[in-house]
């Protein structure tokens, strides 16, 4: 206990020699914002957001079987070498990215700490990973951090596409995030983030992304070190998280259905102030999940701790659409120097190594290659809309062709499932149909 004391106050001492040394202006908490509102009257964008609940909640009810390497790469753009009077280098950034990745994967310090009502539905993502690009789109070496001179805006909506796009790396092969002190031009400089949910249209022209305070990277909350973690939140958003709060008590709220209601109204409420506490509570007088990275309170107040295991699905469904399942494709990896981090092949997904579907989107037409274990007995293939529709069945007998094809390009473009029947169970693929 005693030891415990001393380490506490070793570290507050830190703290405050830190903060005389180098405090940013604290930022604006109630900050955070996402694409939604922006985009809500582009139709193309509506109807995606329509298919990808719809995509969601099919493919949380569908056993996917593991075994992937999910490996993004990353590009920083840093404008500006110094930030809200804050650092921003590779070091800088190299352990904020270590942070997120901590996060997702259930490592940050106080995981095990979590309220009582919620330590059974943490959800983790351990095969996940954010990485730093090794090769620029030119195929040259890179750090993955690409330094600009000082601008501003680039949260602003579609005001700052053009320069966006002319500094972006393909939104196919990369995740781009862009490193800023004033993220909506307005001389503002205490915003943390901007986050953009999965979108085609802005991966086709090159503008997808997270924009980010360098003042609040990673080392640089000196004031709160919790507060780092609004960089794993905005990741959250970029893979299809919604506030926990944003829906209210109204169903479906936040279209994730192990986390509670929360009627957020603006004001500020604590954290658990134990992991038997009960508040803050909601409408229904349920405990919220305060502590979770996708609520608020968790970086101002120091409690960001977990995502939810339903989140974690609502994320590996993001993993499957046409706006980010390119990314982490192993021939993509290769492009841009991260292969060494998978040793499987980057079809989407395999689950035992004997039977690939590919190409994966498709244009219309799939072929489905089995090995001779695969074939020991016949087998049922099937492909189902995402009304549960099938739309395409056959059996493969042990003496049939290894290799099918499938022409599925009179049907309307979206998102499919690839259903093999084997003795052991069904598998089920996610088939993208561009
Ligand atoms: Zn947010």
């Amino acid at each position: 206990m005693k030891k415990r004391f001393l380490l506490t106050y070793f570290v507050l001492f830190c703290l405050t020699i830190s903060m005389t040394a180098q405090t940013p202006e604290l930022p604006n908490n109630r900050n955070c914002k996402v694409s939604l509102d922006m985009q809500s009257t582009d139709s193309v964008f509506i109807k995606e957001r329509k298919e990808l609940e719809i995509f969601t909640k099919e493919f949380a009810t569908k056993e996917m079987q593991g075994g992937n390497c999910y490996v993004i790469p990353v590009v920083f753009h840093v404008y500006g070498t110094t930030q809200g009077g804050m650092p921003v280098n590779d070091a800088i950034i190299i352990d904020a990215l270590d942070k997120v990745n901590q996060d997702f994967h259930g490592l940050n310090a106080d995981f095990n700490s979590v309220h009582n009502n919620f330590l059974a539905i943490r959800g983790t993502m351990p095969d996940v990973v954010f990485a730093l690009a090794q090769k620029d789109p030119g195929g040259n070496p890179t750090t993955g951090i690409d330094y600009h001179p000082v601008t501003a805006g680039y949260a602003n909506g579609s005001g700052y596409d053009l320069a966006i796009a002319a500094d972006a790396w393909d939104n196919y092969k990369y995740m781009n995030i862009y490193v800023m002190n004033d993220l909506f031009n307005d001389a503002v400089t205490t915003n943390s983030g901007y986050a953009y949910y999965p979108s085609t249209s802005m991966s086709n022209n090159n503008t997808a992304r997270i924009v980010y305070n360098g003042a609040y990277l990673g080392i640089n909350c000196t004031w709160e070190p919790e507060f780092a973690s609004t960089l794993s939140h905005e990741f959250g958003h970029w893979l299809n998280l919604i506030h926990t709060f944003d829906g209210g008590c109204a169903n479906p709220n936040d279209n994730v259905a192990d986390t509670p209601p929360c009627d957020y109204l603006g004001s500020s409420y604590l954290c658990h102030a134990s992991a038997s506490s009960n508040s803050p509570l909601n409408c229904n007088s349920n405990l919220i999940n305060a502590e979770n990275y996708m609520d608020y309170c968790g970086g101002q107040d120091g409690c960001y701790k977990m995502f939810t295991q339903g989140q974690a699905t609502r994320m590996y469904a993001a993993l499957q659409v046409p706006s980010r399942q390119p990314l982490w494709q192993f021939s993509n990896l290769v492009a841009t120097g991260l292969d060494h981090l998978c040793s499987s092949s980057g079809i989407s997904p395999i689950e035992n190594g004997h039977i690939q579907l590919y190409p994966n989107p498709s244009n219309g037409l799939i072929y489905i290659e089995f090995d001779d274990l695969s074939l020991e007995n016949e087998l049922v293939v099937e492909v189902q809309d995402l009304l549960g529709k099938i739309v395409r069945r056959y059996t493969i007998k042990e003496n049939s062709s290894k290799k099918i094809g499938i022409d599925l390009s009179e049907h309307q473009a979206g998102i499919y499932f690839v259903n093999i029947h084997l003795k052991e169970g069904t598998q089920t693929y996610p088939l993208i149909l561009q």
